[in-house]
């Protein structure tokens, strides 16, 4: 994990902006150049580059705020992020994103500690030795993955490669390995945690292609959770919009899309509807199936929306504390541990901001109890004086958390899943070349969505 932090006082609460009125209107039908269905990263990405080639773009958005899967608010006065939150420099989009608006990132705390499970019960480590036992079974894990992985960005180069990996699961890949008790139980909290709850349940090739971008080493892939932007995500997306104003209609979910003889006729839940020769859907792909489309949608995207590919069970807590271990990460093991992983933010004057991720159903993020009690389990106590919490699973806007394949969806799904179907593009960071499950590859989906429509227009 990272190096030392910069002053906590670098971040500060932004508002977003907005450059509409959020009401319907019910009895009129508006015409664009283009209509964005969603305000997250891929569709304002989408909505700036069309609105750099000239067009009038509108983007429907059902929530009362942009950024979707990202979400800057405040806890204890401090900024956090409810979703997506950590990026990096060498994440090539959010890298040239970042330049051209003059966005720095800032280092989150390293910790002091880490708890890891071990047969005997959680164990403390050094920073050092934990994460460095953990890398070596990453090692092992992604074996051969310079080969399969060759150009990461290109997931499908080595198809002839991937073509049976794509079958297994990580629980396949682990019990081949035929890990020591002790050595499973240091990585499978991480395994299962990204998988949704099971490392049944995703695709080996999914994090070996995360581990193929971070440089195929352990020092690239925790570097993967150590830095964020001081204008927090929603500053980036602020400049995005104030650079070329697209229309953005908040609390307005789409409910039906139907093409006509012209283009797309897209109706939201209350009646407003509006026209565009050109749309580009930049919803999560598990909301896809909540919007009637006419015709179908095409034969890819209907089994990917069915099939799921954000994780339905991801919950992301914030836990405001003091801690007798201070600034600790700590883990949990697969089946076990209500909080899979734990990290430590920044200090408070009362103690520390801690980050923590569950996929157990059954645990109640919002309950102290609940949450001092599961971390208990990973071997650490803690006085919580705050949480909040988002489970992004029973999000109707979301429908899941981070995008995480299941085995056989890289070469079942793509490339057809990304495929336009005429002046209709689909952006979302479900479904991305590179950082598919990251804000770099919602970026990048939103780029090739708008690069999609202005082809065909
Ligand atoms: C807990 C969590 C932690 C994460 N951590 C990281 C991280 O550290 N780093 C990182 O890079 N990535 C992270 N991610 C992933 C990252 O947040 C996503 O990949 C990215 O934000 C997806 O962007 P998107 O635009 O594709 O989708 P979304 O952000 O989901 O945007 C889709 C938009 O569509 C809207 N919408 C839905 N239905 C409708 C409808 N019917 N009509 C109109 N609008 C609709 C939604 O409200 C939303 O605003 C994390 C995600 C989660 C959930």
């Amino acid at each position: 994990m990272g190096a030392g932090i910069t002053a906590a006082t670098a971040f500060t609460t932004v508002v977003p902006e907005v450059f509409a009125p959020a009401e319907a209107v019910a009895d009129e039908t508006l015409s664009y150049d283009a209509i964005v269905i969603g305000a997250g990263y891929a569709g304002i990405t989408a909505a700036r580059d069309l609105r750099l080639k000239g067009l009038r773009v509108l983007i429907l958005e059902a929530r009362d705020r942009i950024g979707g899967r990202t979400w800057t608010t405040t806890l204890a006065g401090h900024q956090i992020e409810m979703g997506g939150t950590w990026v990096e420099s060498t994440q090539p989009h959010v890298a040239a994103e970042l330049k051209r608006y003059g966005i720095a990132l800032v280092a989150d705390q390293d910790p002091e500690r880490t708890f890891f499970p071990t047969p005997s019960g959680p164990a403390q480590f050094s920073p050092t030795e934990g994460f460095g036992l953990l890398g070596n079974s990453y090692e092992r894990i992604f074996e051969g993955s310079k080969q399969y992985f060759e150009r990461p960005f290109e997931p499908l180069y080595r198809a002839d490669l991937l073509k049976d990996l794509d079958k297994l699961s990580l629980r396949d890949r682990l019990n081949q390995m035929k890990l020591t008790a002790a050595q499973e139980l240091m990585v499978n909290g991480q395994t299962s945690v990204y998988s949704g709850g099971s490392s049944a349940s995703g695709a080996l090739t999914m994090l070996a292609q995360w581990w193929a971008l971070s440089g195929w080493n352990n020092d690239g892939w925790n570097e993967t959770t150590k830095y964020r932007m001081t204008t927090g995500t929603v500053g980036l997306l602020n400049a995005m919009l104030n650079e070329t104003k697209p229309t953005v209609r908040l609390n307005s979910p789409v409910s039906q899309v139907a093409q006509t003889k012209t283009g797309y006729h897209v109706t939201t839940r209350a009646g407003a509807s509006f026209d565009a020769p050109a749309l580009v859907i930049a919803v999560p792909v598990n909301v896809w199936q909540t919007i009637k489309f006419s015709p179908a949608l095409p034969a890819a995207q209907t089994a990917a929306t069915s099939q799921g590919i954000g994780v339905k069970t991801g919950t992301k807590l914030w836990i405001h504390a003091s801690s007798p271990q201070g600034r600790f990460y700590a883990q949990g093991a697969e089946n076990g541990s209500p909080i899979s992983m734990l990290l430590p933010d920044k200090p408070t004057p009362q103690g520390n901001l801690y980050i923590a991720f569950s996929t157990n159903p059954t645990f109640n993020p919002d309950d102290k109890v609940q949450v001092a009690n599961a971390v208990k389990q990973l071997g650490a106590d803690m006085q919580i004086f705050d949480i909040k919490a988002q489970r992004w699973g029973s999000d109707e806007f979301s429908r899941g958390g981070w995008a995480f394949r299941k085995p056989g969806q890289l070469t079942g799904l793509y490339p057809d899943v990304q495929a336009p179907k005429g002046r209709l593009a689909f952006a979302s960071g479900d479904i991305a070349n590179g950082w598919s499950g990251y804000i770099d590859g919602a970026i990048e989906s939103g780029a090739r969505a708008a690069k999609d429509v202005l082809l065909q227009i």
